[in-house]
């Protein structure tokens, strides 16, 4: 329940794929930075020029893959996807470069994991719109220079902050996806069940909103979670009653952590005092790796006011005892 990608199977792929929104308007949420993008987009259609790079950072299932399918919608360009760890070589990169038509999106994902390598031929291929690509080795290398339509890079990250700063100064634009409140969330549920054709009590849909850890990809994981539910211990309508059970069937509870967020937790408070402890000490402790800790749980975590970072590590707060039931015992005191 992570908002991982990688954890769907096939079916769930082709669902997840029927509920992602085409346009702006079934786009829910993010207003700021929808409106802008709208501008930015009208605004290169009407020069006809491309539109400037765009940067996309925020935490995995927040909308940003989505979003880059409907900036290519509304450019009326295609859309290729890669991502940083597939272009290994210099020349996968050069193939997608050359590949694209005039207006063409290219989105990469992940973009803070490309190869140095790679990265530095990106830099001339957004720029200028050209890349010098290395023909033979030794003493016939030479090189050539290809020029390329020009098109618009979306590049895509959890980590803004890992990005190096020649980047960072190629993306014109640059946007920041928030998550989204129980409301937001909720008519999300709502319009994904209409898709799926499953009715839903409307408190139903509002608690699996409250329970999505602010998350779309989560939201609509769980709404399919909880129509199995439904078909099978009710009638196929999700109600309350069975979205609650669904939910604690789910490890998902009444604050909408999940199992690993409460580990996290239970960890910092109960072995090593409530913190501050080192990320990494805090993965090896919790069997989970610190990059998906820090992108994933982390960020949550501390929107949601359980967790501090300070300079020497990760701290519980008091909510986070409260949470778990636990009396903190400063200095030994209690
Ligand atoms: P990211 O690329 O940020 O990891 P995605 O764009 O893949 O996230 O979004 C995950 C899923 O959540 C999509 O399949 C889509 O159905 C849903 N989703 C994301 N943002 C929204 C939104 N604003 N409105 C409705 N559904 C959304």
């Amino acid at each position: 329940l992570s908002g991982d990608k990688e954890h769907l199977n096939a079916n769930d792929r082709e669902i997840e794929k029927a509920l992602r929104p085409l346009s702006f308007e079934d786009f829910t949420g993010q207003k700021k930075v929808v409106e802008n993008i709208k501008i930015f987009v009208l605004a290169a259609k009407k020069r006809g020029d491309s539109l400037d790079h765009v940067l996309l950072h925020g935490p995995p299932g927040l909308g940003k893959t989505t979003l880059s399918h409907i900036i290519a919608n509304e450019l009326e360009s295609s859309i290729k996807i890669t991502s940083g760890p597939v272009l290994d070589k210099p020349s996968d990169l050069a193939g997608l470069l050359t590949n694209l038509e005039e207006g063409d999106v290219l989105f990469i994902d992940e973009i803070h994991r490309l190869n140095p390598i790679v990265e530095e031929y990106l830099y001339s291929a957004m720029e200028d719109f050209r890349i010098d690509i290395m023909l033979d080795s030794g003493p016939n290398a030479r090189s050539v220079q290809i020029t390329l339509n020009p098109f618009t890079l979306i590049g895509a990250t959890t980590r803004s902050g890992l990005l190096t700063s020649p980047l960072r100064a190629r993306f014109g634009i640059n946007a920041r996806l928030e998550y989204y409140d129980a409301e937001l969330l909720c008519s999300i549920v709502n319009r994904s069940a209409g898709i799926l054709g499953t009715p839903i009590e409307e408190q139903a849909a509002f608690e699996i909103a409250r329970r999505s850890r602010g998350t779309p990809r989560i939201a609509n994981t769980l709404l399919r979670r909880t129509r199995d539910f439904a078909e099978v211990k009710g009638d196929g309508c999700i109600t309350l009653e069975i979205a609650k059970m669904a939910l604690n069937a789910l490890d998902v509870d009444e604050n909408g952590l999940d199992e690993m967020d409460n580990r996290i937790l239970l960890t910092i408070i109960q072995k090593f005092k409530g913190g501050p402890v080192g990320i990494s000490t805090i993965a090896t402790a919790c069997g989970e790796e610190a990059e998906t800790i820090e992108e994933v749980y982390e960020p949550f975590l501390i929107k949601e006011g359980y967790l501090k970072r300070t300079n020497r590590g990760r701290t519980a707060t008091e909510l986070a005892y409260k949470h778990l039931n636990i009396k903190p015992d400063f200095g030994g005191h209690t």
